[in-house]
Formats: structure tokens, C-alpha cells, sequence
């Protein structure tokens, strides 16, 4: 059981490591039965296949919070294109109610995502990531949405479609969704620097675990209302050469990864 006893341990297991910010929830794990990591504890099991052949991403949303159809086609392309998942790689759907008061936290989105996920992240022969889509808004505002372990992601819809209307007609909350999605699930595959060492200078150094460039997916104001202020153009949706280059060094092992946590 995942009762509020643990909930509370895990407060101040939090309280003490809260060194990634931003769009990232704090790290946490080990105390609970299920270990769930922090982002990027799954990535070799998404990039390579030996132990993983297919991958199933769920998606539990609340009325009125689907997603777009164009976000889940991206991350299944995007994930197509760098995961080897000979089974295929296929979005589960689901309605759900959170029954949530408030705001959220990092914590909310773990507890919530556990009690809504149909199925573990390894068990068997299938790797599930799951992305849930709550009404309501996370506990700093400006978040678009949030990866908190390393199968859970949080995106907030109120937020999302807010933060396209600084662009008037030019960039829609769809593509802003787009590309968020993308985002967070590349913090999923350990991007940028989460869980190895890339070879090239593109992790922003004021913004750890984010690109320092405005044409990958992975630049960090992608997770935030403020990226209003700093990207010109369109909005990227794509991994840049040097996020491609670090997850091919990582899928064939020429880049040394920690952290993963199957194996
Ligand atoms: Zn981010």
C-alpha cells in the first residue's frame, strides 16, 4: 500500500535533494517497495531491446483533458525513431478521475499516477511509460509539465493552453503541447546529461538537465510559460544532433549510463 505514511516519509526524502528544478519533480526513490527512479532510469530500457521488445505509453487524462492526437502521434515517431522496439511502441488511452484538490506537487504526480496506472513499468516483457493529464495546475504555475520518476510524466492542460496566447495566432496550444510532450519525454530518455556524460557542450549551464539551444526540443524555457521570452520562430518538436548523437552513443554503449534502474 502507498498510504500516507509513506507519502510522508517521502516528503522528507525530497526536502533534502531538491537539487534539479524546473520541470523536473525531486528525486526520490528506493524507500518505496516498487522502485520507480528519477527521469532517465528507463532509458537504455527504451533504447535498446534485450530485455524490453515492445512499449505501451498509457495515458490517463481527465474529461475535457485528451490530448491532442498530434501529440501522441510525435512521441510515438519521435520514440519510433531512437528506441529499438521491434514489438512496436502503442498509446493506451484512458479516462480517469484524479479527485484531486489544489494545486499539484511532484509528489501529487507520483501518487496519483500510481493509482491510476494499469500496469508496472517492467513486469514483463513490455516497457510502459505513462503521461497523465490533470485538470488544475502544478504548484508553480509557470510549469507546463513535469517528469517526476523515471516512467511518469505530468502535463497541465489549463497551463498549456494558456501559454501559446502570448504568440497570438502564430503558435497554437497544440504545438505548444506538442512540444512539450516531446520535452518531457526526452527527460525520460535522460536527456540532457540526466544519466551519462554527453561529449558536446548543449547542457545549458544555468538550467541543469536542459539544452542550451533554442532549436532542440530539449531547450530549457521548452518547460515553461516563459518561453514566450525566448524563443523566436516557431516552437522546436524535434531533438537536436547533439541529443540524437548522445542517445545513439547511449544505445550502443559508447557512452557509459548510470542510473538505470531494470538492471
Ligand atoms: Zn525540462
Amino acid at each position: 500500500m502507498k498510504g500516507n505514511t509513506s507519502i510522508t516519509l517521502l516528503l522528507t526524502i525530497v526536502l533534502v535533494s531538491s537539487s534539479l528544478a524546473g520541470c523536473f519533480g525531486d528525486a526520490l526513490d528506493e524507500v518505496l517497495p516498487e522502485r520507480y527512479g528519477t527521469p532517465g532510469g528507463l532509458t537504455l530500457a527504451c533504447l535498446q531491446s534485450d530485455t524490453y521488445q515492445s512499449m505501451v505509453i498509457e495515458i490517463d487524462h481527465e474529461a475535457d483533458y485528451a490530448p491532442q492526437s498530434s501529440s501522441l502521434d510525435m512521441i510515438v515517431e519521435r520514440l519510433e525513431s531512437v528506441c529499438d522496439k521491434p514489438g512496436g511502441i502503442s498509446i493506451e488511452l484512458d479516462e480517469v478521475e484524479f479527485n484531486h484538490e489544489g494545486t499539484w506537487s511532484a509528489d501529487d504526480v507520483r501518487e496519483k499516477s500510481r493509482l491510476t496506472k494499469d500496469a508496472s513499468a517492467t513486469t514483463d516483457s513490455t516497457l510502459r511509460w505513462q503521461i497523465i493529464f490533470p485538470s488544475g495546475t502544478y504548484e508553480d504555475d509557470s510549469v507546463l509539465g513535469v517528469a517526476v520518476d523515471a516512467s511518469s510524466v505530468a502535463m497541465f492542460g489549463d497551463s498549456i493552453e494558456n501559454a501559446g496566447a502570448p504568440f497570438g495566432i502564430r503558435i497554437s496550444a497544440e504545438d505548444v503541447e506538442n512540444s512539450v510532450m516531446v520535452h518531457e519525454i526526452g527527460h525520460l530518455l535522460g536527456l540532457v546529461n540526466l544519466v551519462y556524460e554527453s561529449e558536446f557542450e548543449h547542457e545549458d549551464e544555468n538550467n541543469e538537465g536542459h539544452s542550451n539551444n533554442d532549436e532542440s526540443v530539449m531547450y530549457w524555457a521548452i518547460e515553461s510559460t516563459d518561453l514566450a521570452n525566448f524563443i523566436s520562430g516557431s516552437l522546436p518538436n524535434e531533438f537536436d544532433e547533439y541529443d540524437l548523437a548522445d542517445l545513439a552513443g547511449m544505445a550502443d554503449g559508447s557512452i557509459k549510463v548510470t542510473d538505470q534502474l531494470w538492471r
